[in-house]
């Protein structure tokens, strides 16, 4: 296990509910820089809701979330975009009147001030909008709006980036073309959270994975070994998730 002082992110025993519903039961786990943190778990076992504690959407009901050293649960999501944290949505919200090239500028002019923003042309480049960057968001298809949405939160210039299901809906090209697009962004020493459903994916990407199930963690280690847990097999295998 790292050092307490290599943790950007710490979540410590976080509940978050629903009424008397516990979408997050105690949840635990820690995020290094330039790490890739997969976390993995059947459909309403807290996934989202974990991200969406993390970026401030949600108040924990209880626990820690610690950034950097900092207590940050319950912070706001502009606040928190300032201090390095930001995200993409399961189901991307751009504005959808608004060219990319505009959805991008909000964001650049947006993002965390000690950093030097990247260049608009190498955003769009990279991440395959050059050709639509002028159209409104609500033309772009949904892998488009994926993509739009991942490059809104690194114009922010994160350290730490959380990413809810982005491969879904993507095909067997374009996910290896992210596969490599995300490694690299770890590489560069940005802390990334992974949701996804696709494990062949999970594998090709993460260090480390949670399991979750019933908003706590099952399992943490790496995906060769969850697979041999019981546990974490009949999770997966109960649940409409088996592949
Ligand atoms: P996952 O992303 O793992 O599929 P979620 O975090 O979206 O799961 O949801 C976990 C549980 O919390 C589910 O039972 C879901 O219905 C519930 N939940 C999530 N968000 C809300 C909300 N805003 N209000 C009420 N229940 C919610
Ligand atoms: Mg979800």
């Amino acid at each position: 296990m790292s050092p307490d002082n290599n943790q950007i992110l710490r979540v410590s025993k976080v509940v978050k509910r629903f009424g008397g519903f516990h979408a997050l039961d105690g949840l635990s786990f820690h995020v290094v820089p330039g790490e890739i943190l997969g976390l993995v778990g059947p459909n309403g076992s807290g996934k989202t809701t974990a991200i969406n504690v993390i970026s401030g959407l949600y108040a924990p009901d209880g626990g820690e979330v610690t950034f950097d050293g900092a207590s940050i649960g319950g912070m706001a999501s502009h606040r928190l975009v300032h201090r390095g944290i930001n995200r993409t949505f399961q189901v991307p919200k751009p504005f959808m009147s608004l060219t990319v090239r505009e959805n991008i500028g909000v964001a650049l002019a947006y993002g965390r001030a000690a950093m030097t923003p990247p260049p608009m042309q190498a955003l769009l480049d990279e991440y395959r909008l050059a050709g639509v960057a002028d159209r409104p968001a609500a033309d772009l298809n949904n892998v488009q709006q994926k993509m739009l949405d991942l490059v809104r939160a690194l114009a922010t210039r994160p350290r730490l980036l959380l990413l809810d299901e982005l491969a879904a809906g993507l095909n067997p090209a374009e996910l290896d073309w992210i596969a490599g697009r995300i490694k690299a962004l770890a590489q560069s020493g940005i802390a990334i959270i992974v949701v996804e459903h696709l494990m062949g994916f999970i594998e090709q990407i993460t260090d480390r994975i949670i399991v979750l199930n019933a908003g706590k963690e099952i399992f943490e280690g790496k995906l060769a070994v969850a697979v041999q847990v019981p546990q974490v097999i009949e999770v997966f295998l109960g649940g409409e998730h088996a592949a």
